[in-house]
């Protein structure tokens, strides 16, 4: 009796929703991607012309970047709307202000367990602030290396960049790049990582695939190059930037590139603060409580080339990939082999160090 109750309940509202064209779902009707419900969410939040990125699943959270200290108050807000106090990670992918500049709040407001960045010897006079902050609120540091993980609730994040020592002459390019994976779906965060670091990613052969690419510096033509593009393939693409920033963001190429590729693109600039909300199989984006879109998971495997050695242009000496004469190698003088007769054919002799 209870169980035909509610199914002329359920029928009752099936049918109001059809006459009056809503696509409201009745309550009785699950939606584990709704924001409610959702596993996972990955909120980008609307910091004007900088990133800040919210991770919650579980019972736990990682912000990665926290936007500039102007635009303190959206951050701190957002964070703390979400009935969230500690924060398991605070990501600095680079010490640019519009990244760190409101970090040192996030940590007096919030209980950070670690605070993860990158060792860059260009640090901002900003990056001291979060660091004092740190030490004043006794939160953890990790400065990682390639393929660590991090976990948020059951989310995995991989460290796909920097290596922990490696050294750039762009401060962009040390931004730490992370790929999140929770059952199905996976996402991509690439700070503001330029085009060189795309490519070493795509040289070494890592499966870049993810389903949502958070697209380097805020959509600026100096990422989201075609091959890294191709590599990642996305569904969608998230940029986060300001309306009328004096940068031109997003710039017509990267909306060239993500459009010839049908790939879904969110703005910050134009939907404000997009929550991407998921089960681990598909996807829903939101902007306040309107569905933007959704993407479900594209879970065929990518066969890239898999290099084994890297050799220097100038010296023609070949190493193994975790030489640590490599650190100091700059990105234009490598050069990348499959195999050891590839190497040798070309007439790179092996490093005496790490005799490849
Ligand atoms: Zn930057
Ligand atoms: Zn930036």
């Amino acid at each position: 009796m209870k169980n035909r109750l509610k199914f002329i309940t359920l029928s009752f509202f099936i049918f109001i929703s059809i006459i009056t064209g809503g696509c409201e779902i009745p309550s009785v009707l699950s939606d584990s991607n709704s924001l409610k419900d959702a596993e996972l969410t990955v909120s980008f939040i609307d910091v004007g012309q900088g990133d800040a990125t919210l991770i919650e699943c579980g019972n736990e959270a990682m912000l990665i970047d926290a936007g500039l200290y102007s635009q303190r108050h959206k951050v701190l807000s957002y964070i703390a709307n979400q009935g969230i106090n500690k924060l398991d990670y605070c990501v600095a992918t680079h010490p640019h202000s519009d990244h760190i500049g409101a970090m040192s709040q996030v940590i007096y407001n919030f209980n950070v367990e670690t605070l993860v960045y990158p060792v860059c010897d260009e640090n901002a006079e900003s990056f001291n602030y979060v660091l004092d902050a740190c030490d004043e609120r006794g939160v953890s540091y990790l400065n990682p290396k390639l393929y660590d993980t991090l976990k948020v609730g059951d989310a995995t994040l991989t460290v796909l960049s920097p290596d922990k020592g490696e050294k750039f002459d762009n401060v962009n390019n040390y931004s730490l790049i992370l790929k999140l994976e929770y059952k199905n779906v996976s996402f991509m965060f690439t700070g503001d990582a330029e085009a060189d670091v795309e490519k070493e990613l795509v040289k070494r052969g890592e499966n870049l695939r993810a389903d949502v690419l958070k697209c380097g510096h805020h959509g600026s033509s100096t990422s989201s190059s075609a091959a890294f593009i191709n590599a990642v393939n996305p569904a969608a693409a998230v940029i986060s930037c300001q309306e009328g920033n004096d940068y031109g963001h997003p710039h017509r190429e990267t909306i060239s590139t993500l459009e010839k590729r049908n790939i879904e693109i969110y703005r910050t600039d134009l939907d404000s603060t997009i929550v991407a909300a998921s089960d681990g199989e598909t996807i829903t984006f939101y902007s306040g409580n309107e569905v933007l879109g959704t993407a479900t998971a594209n879970t065929e495997t990518v066969t890239s080339p898999t290099y084994s050695y890297i050799g220097n242009k100038n010296s023609k000496v070949f190493h193994s990939l975790d030489c640590s004469s490599l650190i100091s190698t700059k990105d234009k003088n490598k050069v990348y082999f499959i195999t050891r007769d590839e190497a040798e054919s070309k007439n790179y002799s092996p490093c005496k160090a790490c005799n490849p």
